[in-house]
């Protein structure tokens, strides 16, 4: 059970981390909904709703997702929908309910690097970049590889409109379940973006997979070979819902299948 002993809603970014960094135990609450399932002692709740954090747009080169946007207006954002084939939408859809991911927030998704997350394995597959607010903008790659140097906030994602073509798919034991492993792939003028997550550490580039297709191109024989070389390049860990061996295995089933249906998409 959480405990929330002062509750603040901040119209603004500054306002907010200034909250945030008074208090070691302040914090920034997006849905809320996996700060719920921990326990703590929280000072101040800091509530980003009315920060303006919550939209989708799109200019001349990127889309920009702002930190509140919920995984419900990912699934159905009309914008979403015209690039990548999808995968964004694809890569939420078999999160929980639709009640859950009406709550869940982008910023609370991708700031804490979740490993069993759907849509960042999604978003790691396409050109993305995090910004925050102290720090500033870096690659979702780098984001995720070295995480926050010092408390700070996630303010939005910015995704370069590339015209990737681009597929996700996960292996659960059961709906509504974590992933037991997630794989997005992406495809840009034959440069491949091969993303494994769930695994279950969080997600990660192929990148032995990538260099391979990267120079001998796409066939079959290729995708089997490309599909071979991810799964031997990653570590996988074992937890109750597979083991590591059960992964290395799905990696390369994911990876082969998701490759041909992005292909798919070439012809
Ligand atoms: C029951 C349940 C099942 C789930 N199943 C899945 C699943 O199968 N697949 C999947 O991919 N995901 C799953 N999730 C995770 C979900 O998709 C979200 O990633 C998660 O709930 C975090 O979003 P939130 O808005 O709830 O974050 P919150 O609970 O609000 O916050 C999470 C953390 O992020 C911090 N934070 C929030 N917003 C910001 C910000 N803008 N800047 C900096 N820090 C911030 C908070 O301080 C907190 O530490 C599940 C979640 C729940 C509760």
């Amino acid at each position: 059970m959480i405990s929330i002993n002062e509750y603040a809603t901040p119209e603004s970014v500054e306002e907010a981390y200034n909250l945030l960094i008074k208090k070691r135990n302040n914090v920034v609450f997006g849905g809320g909904a996996f700060i719920r399932m921990g326990s703590k002692n929280i000072s101040t709740a800091i509530d980003l709703s009315k920060a303006n954090f919550n939209y989708i747009v799109e200019d001349e080169n990127t889309i920009n997702i702002g930190a509140m946007t919920t995984l419900g207006d990912i699934e159905h954002s009309p914008i979403l929908k015209k690039y990548f084939n999808n995968v964004l939408a694809k890569s939420v859809r078999e999160i929980v309910g639709i009640q859950l991911r009406n709550i869940v927030t982008v910023g609370g998704t991708v700031y804490s690097r979740y490993g069993f997350s759907d849509f960042i394995t999604g978003l790691l597959a396409l050109n993305t970049n995090v910004e925050l607010y102290k720090q500033g903008n870096i690659s979702l790659d780098k984001f995720l590889e070295e995480g926050s140097r010092e408390r700070d906030i996630l303010k939005s994602i910015s995704i370069m409109k590339d015209n990737r073509k681009a597929a996700f798919s996960s292996m659960r034991n059961s709906k509504g379940d974590y992933a037991i492993l997630n794989v997005a792939i992406s495809n840009l003028n034959g440069k491949y973006r091969i993303a494994v997550g769930a695994r279950p550490n969080r997600a990660v580039l192929a990148n032995k997979s990538m260099e391979y297709l990267n120079n001998n191109g796409f066939s079959q024989k290729n995708a089997v070979e490309a599909a071979k070389i991810a799964s031997e390049e990653l570590t996988f860990g074992t937890n109750s819902r597979g083991s590591n061996i059960y992964r290395k295995q799905l990696c390369y089933v994911l990876v082969k299948n998701t490759l041909m249906e992005v292909q798919g998409y070439e012809d």
